[in-house]
């Protein structure tokens, strides 16, 4: 090819690309959506833990709705009464203030205390672990402890005790990851305040809990004889009404299926006296095999 035809082609992509740039550069500067300076000073105001719980994608997509569409001011739960009051003053809206809630895993079927009924050896995620005839643990209801809360949990608060997922209260900052996680619904976002719970969520009648768990609701109706409305019975499983306090806290002590416990902040386990959190999905297979195979 002769030089005149590679400079001319040279100079006629050089002129093409020049022309496309100059073009993009004054549709930026002219084109260009202005951002409202208040979204920005929102996204500053949220706590940047990005964490979904206010459902919105992410802290930013937050601050936009609220400040371009009048989205509620108190759903981002991570920033508590402080970032609350921030973003009223902002938005020159009344703050009012609500008590901080607390994931609480309704389960505390361990390794000991509940029996697996097969050998579960594929990946170490609980969605996956139930797709498998029902799980393998013999309690349909109860936490597989697969970590697939953990895993999601910004804030590393979920530890696990002997196989069985255990959230520490200080860590938690109302996310409700983990609640949207687990496919056995096991987890409830409570009161931090409230101490007592039934940590139990089986729907079977007393005899089939017993057989498949030793810490689980028999459906006795001794913490409603003792306790009166603090609990509540939703079939054969008894519940904490978290509205009315527990006046007679011998109910812990009393309940025959051994799953009323009192917790809080204070009574955490500690991460030291717990097993590692599961944080990779791996092969390795869950507890012993007690009845059966799949
Ligand atoms: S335990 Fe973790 S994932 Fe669950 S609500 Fe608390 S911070 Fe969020
Ligand atoms: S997601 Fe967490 S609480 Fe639910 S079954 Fe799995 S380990 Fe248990």
């Amino acid at each position: 090819m002769d030089i005149n035809n590679i400079l001319i082609t040279s100079g006629a992509i050089g002129g093409v690309g020049l022309t496309c740039g100059t073009a993009l550069a004054l549709a930026a500067k002219f084109l260009a959506v202005k951002e409202d300076p208040r979204v920005e000073a929102m996204d500053e105001i949220l706590p940047g833990a990005n964490c979904g719980g206010c459902g919105f994608a992410g802290c930013a997509d937050y601050a936009k709705a609220v400040v371009l569409d009048g989205a509620a001011i108190n759903l981002c739960a991570p920033g508590g009464n402080e970032v609350l009051e921030l973003i009223a003053e902002a938005m020159g809206q009344e703050a009012s203030a609500e008590e901080k809630r607390v994931a609480v895993v309704m389960c505390a079927g361990d390794s000991e205390k509940a029996p697996r009924k097969h050998l579960y050896n594929g990946v170490a995620d609980c969605t996956a672990a139930a797709a498998v005839a029902g799980g393998d643990k013999l309690c349909k209801y109860g936490c597989l402890g697969y970590g697939s809360c953990a895993r999601v949990c910004p804030s590393g608060a979920i530890e696990f005790k002997n196989g069985v997922a255990i959230v520490h209260p200080d860590l938690c900052i109302s996310c409700s990851a983990c609640v949207r996680a687990c496919p056995r619904n096991l987890i409830k976002m409570v009161p931090v305040s409230k101490t007592i719970h039934v940590v139990c969520s089986s729907k079977d009648k007393g005899p089939i809990v017993k057989k498949a768990c030793q810490v689980g609701c028999i459906g006795c109706r001794m913490c409603l004889k003792l306790a009166g409305d603090a609990f509540e019975m939703e079939g054969f499983l008894a519940l904490r009404n978290y509205d009315i306090p527990v006046e007679n806290e011998l109910i812990v002590e009393k309940c025959p299926g051994k799953c009323i416990v009192k917790c809080g902040a204070s009574e955490a386990p500690s991460p030291e006296a717990t097993e590692p959190t599961p944080s990779e999905p791996s092969t390795e297979p869950a507890e012993a095999t007690t009845e059966g195979q799949t």
